[in-house]
């Protein structure tokens, strides 16, 4: 079957910029599993998958502003250390989450003091063009739970 509105689909993909470096990837033992048309993966990469079937290779590039957005400047601020999420200790360089009244976003820390760190507020995928290689592995009919959790369940998606 194709991908259309209501597919559940299991995929791999390897994601790298534009230098050819490897960002992110999924393979056999992580898979991705998305529900199509509900808006789980960027609207770019739904959009390149859709009509694909099982078996398929896909190669979507996505500039910066339809992934993570251009990277703004003057994006530095002061987070007390107990907002940082994801590690213990921190280190610049490091990815923490932080809470915003925009909801959760990822940060780059560029400096660790002994209560208050400076970050980086862009996210740090912003300012780079993606380019995702993707292997459909299963298109699958959404189940009746799917459909009214809106995302898909199973290996890659939500457990619960
Ligand atoms: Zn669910």
């Amino acid at each position: 079957m194709n991908i259309d509105k209501d597919s559940v689909v299991r995929f791999h993909y390897t994601l790298k910029d534009d230098r050819g470096e490897v960002l992110d990837s999924a393979d056999k033992s992580s898979p991705m599993t998305y529900l199509h048309g509900h808006g789980g993966l960027m609207a770019g990469l739904e959009n390149a998958l859709a009509g694909k079937s099982s078996g398929d290779q896909v190669e979507v590039r996505l500039s910066a502003a339809e992934a993570f957005g251009e990277r703004e400047d003057n994006a530095e601020q002061r987070v007390p250390l107990k907002h940082l999420g994801g590690a213990r200790k921190w280190k610049p360089g490091m990815t923490a989450t932080v809470h915003t009244e925009q909801g959760q976003r990822q940060v780059t820390v560029l400096k660790v003091g002994h209560t208050m760190a400076t970050v980086d507020t862009n996210h740090p995928l912003a300012g780079k063009a993606l380019n995702f290689s993707v292997e459909i592995v299963e298109v699958r009919p959404a189940s009746a739970e799917e459909l009214n959790h809106g995302h898909a369940h199973g290996p890659g998606g939500h457990q619960h």
